[in-house]
């Protein structure tokens, strides 16, 4: 499960950590915040959402972790089995597919295509070095899909 720290930003108003999304905890700061790591985790499963409401809250966290400066996004859609979590996988993977983020995800990586020693693995870890420490995360991973920010 990723912890709330994943998100972790820098506001540049008062010089605190806070949050991605929504005004800085500590002094209400509208402004765009900083990210402190590379890698923003999210899981699109949390709170059992709806498809729409999956990829609606992936898109505002895709767009505030593009402007934040977020290098790579690992992303937790579930296995895509059955009910709403395999809706959820089908329906970012298609977007992915269809180059509906573009610019702002400039290239992707399915987790099951990640396995070490693979050349997807090899090219990703030549783009973003520091996902290493995260791969516990997508490892041949179906689960998860791997998006580096443009
Ligand atoms: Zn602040």
């Amino acid at each position: 499960m990723p912890k709330e720290k994943s998100h972790l930003c820098l506001c540049l108003d008062c010089g605190g950590q806070r949050q991605l999304l929504g005004n800085c905890r500590l002094c209400d700061s509208a402004q765009t915040p900083e990210a402190i790591t590379e890698t923003l985790i999210f899981n699109m499963e949390l709170g059992y959402p709806t498809i729409e409401e999956a990829i609606n809250k992936f898109e505002s966290y895709l767009d505030a972790a593009y402007d934040a400066g977020f290098k790579s996004m690992i992303v937790i859609h579930g296995y895509g089995s059955s009910g709403t979590g395999g809706g959820i996988k089908q329906t970012i993977r298609r977007h992915l597919e269809g180059n509906y983020y573009i610019p702002k995800v400039n290239h992707y990586y399915f987790g099951e295509d990640l396995k070490a020693g693979s050349e997807a693995y090899e090219e990703l870890r030549k783009a973003r070095s520091s996902i290493k420490k995260h791969q516990s995360h997508f490892l041949g991973n179906a689960g998860t899909s791997v998006l580096l920010l443009g």
